[in-house]
């Protein structure tokens, strides 16, 4: 399978100047895009860069909804990166990690709020798949496009990132969490993140014992 790319530009943001590359792939053209700032003088400046693999949320990204924390990690990813000036922010904007697309994520979270359910008690109750579905297998091809060796800080704590990006021969060197400013955002949000951040710290001592 292969990814096309589409266009390349510039991008002039809050946090400062990015590169952008989109591309499509798969049968039903989803878009992907790449933003990154690399400090490419002299080389090899850093030998890690910093990633960040953002799936698509419209309430969080688009109108800045405080009941999930998806806008909250786009921007500190991209602040982090900006500030590093050296890394790369992937953004599968069509795709809501587990494949069901954004419209019936739409209608989750409303299942969500009426019936006072968590996210994966509605995924049980209506049959929707409770496993990611893979789109990382662009990444190789998106890292080969913009020219950057596959050897990363990952940002966010997830399992099932870091291990696909290592079965796509990526060396994933450090997982880093995502500062986050917690003052805005909704009381379930900030108890979610905390259930994830002590997941983070089992995940983190699990990837530690494994490498020593
Ligand atoms: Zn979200």
């Amino acid at each position: 399978m292969m990814i096309k790319e589409i266009a390349r530009h510039t991008l002039e943001t809050r946090f400062g100047p990015f590169e952008l590359a989109s591309f499509a792939f798969g049968d039903n053209q989803q878009m992907v895009l790449a933003l990154w700032r690399l400090d490419r003088s002299p080389l090899p400046a850093s030998p890690e860069i910093l990633l960040r693999i953002q799936y698509g949320c419209i309430n969080g990204t688009v109108f800045k909804a405080v009941d999930c924390d998806c806008g909250f990690q786009v921007e500190s990813a991209l602040k982090r990166i900006s500030q590093s000036n050296n890394g790369v922010f992937i953004y599968f904007a069509d795709h809501e990690a587990f494949g069901f697309g954004l419209a019936s994520k739409m209608e989750i979270v409303s299942i969500e709020k009426r019936e006072g359910k968590t996210f994966f008690e509605v995924l049980e109750s209506r049959g929707y798949p409770r496993t990611v579905s893979d789109v990382l297998w662009t990444m190789p091809q998106i890292f080969a496009a913009i020219g950057v060796p596959r050897k990363v800080i990952l940002l966010g704590a997830s399992e099932e990132k870091f291990n696909r990006l290592k079965e796509l021969d990526f060396e994933v060197t450090r997982v880093d969490d995502l500062v986050i400013d917690q003052t805005e955002l909704s009381q379930s949000v900030v108890q979610e993140l905390q259930t994830k951040r002590s997941i983070f710290s089992t995940f983190i001592n699990s990837i530690m014992r494994r490498s020593d």
